[in-house]
């Protein structure tokens, strides 16, 4: 077999045999096969596509590039779940403790924030003490006694896929349905769980753009799990603007615990109430999202679900008492509001801006090595469809430096899309696609 014919059978739009793509994914993880070629095959994948079989076997040789997680020991329903990506992205921190409240099991790896979406990791990380390095063994304990545990990758997942994504990066190669969704499915089902739920970002900022291309990105996706017997399902949300009020770490964890007391924004607290209502169906835990919606607002309400979140600080060596008092993060030196020039009603907010603009506070990393300043960021006072009058405060500022507050706010500013006509629609949630295919959210 030659690289060569691989690439060329590509670019006249053939399909490709399983045994040329395990070729191609061991020959490049090897470093037989040099980057200038797969650069080639991959944009060559962009013109003609890959067809379900492709992206099946794509995926396939992806996970045999690395290690595999069997979770088949753990007492319990698995459960996973996967954001393509948004600014303001707590929804793990509120929904896996939930979850584990009706024994959903989840055992999930996350990563850390580059750019400008925060990661997860980061996010914990500004509580005192919390620990994202588990052993095995401590991880397993911990998801025995607390039902789920968030840390860092323990074993050496899809290597093929860090290789891989590293160079559609540089090459414009990223934002193709069938590469996406090998690249997340193929994370997703060495990590091991049995169930999982895929919420697929929609918008400017969004690896898709429009409604109909997130529908085919979910139905390459859950098709692909099919094949892998699980049991896939994605919600396809709007990302016109930030997720919830907070952005930046400890701000997100805050807004994440006071969405476990009752108290989160609307939106997020909507995403996370549906998310959490479609696994308890998809789970069989109830039988219609209107009995699943009911059975977690009763969580949030009893308290059972912030009590799992105490427990998993505690368990990961984390200062459980910021859950009561929020004074124990580290705060920051100065709060500056941001007072709006222009009036009308606001259309959208550009949420890739508003992620620059914390990262610009010190929220987040340009380099990898970057150190993060966990008390920064923005928290966002007017959303999609608020009226806003001129002197009105948009959102405020957290930071320790003046240095470049003018040029946040600026930024802030320009983020917000303001008209002069009220917004009708501004939907969070446009629907969900199972293996039975799309179903619109009313
Ligand atoms: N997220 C991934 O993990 N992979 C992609 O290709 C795109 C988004």
């Amino acid at each position: 077999m030659r690289m060569y014919d691989i690439i060329n059978s590509k670019k006249h739009g053939d399909k490709l045999t399983e045994e040329q793509i395990k070729y191609f994914i061991e020959g490049y993880v090897k470093g037989d096969i040099p980057d200038y070629q797969v650069s080639a095959l991959l944009m060559a994948i962009c013109f003609n596509n890959l067809d379900i079989d492709e992206s099946v076997w794509l995926t396939k040789a992806m996970i045999d590039s690395g290690d595999v997680i069997n979770l088949e020991h753990i007492k319990g329903i698995t459960i996973d779940k996967h954001s393509t990506g948004g600014v303001g992205d707590k929804t793990s921190l509120s929904l896996l403790p939930l979850l584990a409240s009706f024994d959903l099991v989840g055992s999930k790896m996350s990563g850390r924030g580059l750019g400008h979406t925060g990661g997860t990791l980061d996010k914990l990380e500004s509580i005192e003490g919390f620990n994202i390095y588990l052993s095995s063994e401590d991880a397993e304990r911990i998801v025995e006694e607390n039902n789920f545990i968030i840390c860092g990758q323990t074993a050496n997942l899809v290597p093929a896929d860090k290789k891989l994504y590293a160079l559609r990066d540089v090459t414009a190669t990223v934002d193709n349905i069938g590469l996406i969704s090998s690249s997340i499915m193929s994370k997703k089902i060495a990590s091991g769980a049995k169930n999982i739920i895929l919420d697929v970002k929609v918008g400017s900022g969004a690896f898709m753009k429009d409604l109909d291309s997130a529908i085919k990105l979910s139905e390459t996706m859950v098709n692909i799990g099919h094949n892998f017997g699980r049991n896939v399902m994605t919600v396809i949300t709007n990302m016109d603007q930030p997720l919830g009020k907070a952005v930046g770490n400890s701000l997100e964890v805050i807004e994440a615990v006071e969405t476990l007391k009752g108290n989160g924004p609307e939106d997020f607290n909507h995403l996370v109430m549906f998310l959490c209502a479609n696994f308890l169906v998809l789970t069989e835990k109830a039988k219609t999202l209107e009995e699943a919606e009911k059975m977690a607002m009763e969580h949030i309400s009893n308290g059972s679900a912030l009590d799992y979140f105490r427990k998993f600080v505690e368990l990961q060596d984390g200062d459980a008492r910021v859950v009561d008092d929020y004074n124990r993060f580290k705060t920051a030196s100065i709060v500056k509001p941001v007072i709006s020039n222009r009036e009308g009603y606001v259309e959208k907010i550009i949420a890739e801006e508003i992620g620059l603009a914390s990262l610009a506070l010190g929220a987040g990393r340009e380099k990898k090595e970057d150190e993060i300043d966990y008390s920064a960021g923005i928290m966002i006072a007017k959303k999609v469809g608020d009226y806003i009058n001129i002197g009105d405060t948009i959102a405020t500022i957290y930071v320790n430096s003046e240095t470049n507050i003018e040029t946040v706010s600026e930024k802030i500013k320009k983020a917000y899309y303001i008209g002069d006509d009220k917004v009708t629609e501004n939907k969070l949630i446009y629907g969900t696609v199972d293996i039975n295919g799309f179903k619109k959210y009313m």
